[in-house]
């Protein structure tokens, strides 16, 4: 049993947007994500999952694929996209064709952005 969420204070979070692609949602279209998936407090008693800072407003799309996965397990399927894109003949023949481009960037999750422009300058992540 856990506390009431205050679904409000979590769409707020960062300003109406999903926490990892960064889509504006709705307070009706925002899933409750937990950061640290629920099924960690199992063998960590001690972690308290419903706590506001694990808990982060996502899309559906979001929150369904992320599922229980860890936050950088999530991130390299995420990285993993494109190789199993290029499998794809329609995705092969839209690049062929300029139709679409390939970046070498990495995957910054939305919350991750904000974090580097509040700290001066500083990186949050080095990775
Ligand atoms: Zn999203």
């Amino acid at each position: 049993m856990g506390m009431k969420i205050n679904r409000q204070l979590i769409h707020q979070k960062f300003g109406g947007h999903c926490a990892y692609c960064g889509r504006e949602i709705t307070i009706k279209q925002m899933q409750v994500d937990h950061f640290w998936p629920q099924f960690l407090s199992h063998f960590q008693p001690d972690l308290d999952k419903d706590r506001e800072e694990n808990l982060m407003p996502s899309c559906a799309k979001c929150n369904n694929h992320k599922h229980g996965m860890r936050p950088e397990t999530w991130r390299k399927e995420l990285e993993l996209q494109i190789s199993r894109l290029k499998k794809n003949a329609q995705f092969d023949r839209a690049l062929r064709f300029g139709q679409l481009e390939i970046t070498e960037r990495p995957v910054v999750f939305y919350f991750e952005t904000l974090e580097r422009e509040t700290t001066s300058g500083v990186a949050v992540r080095n990775q």
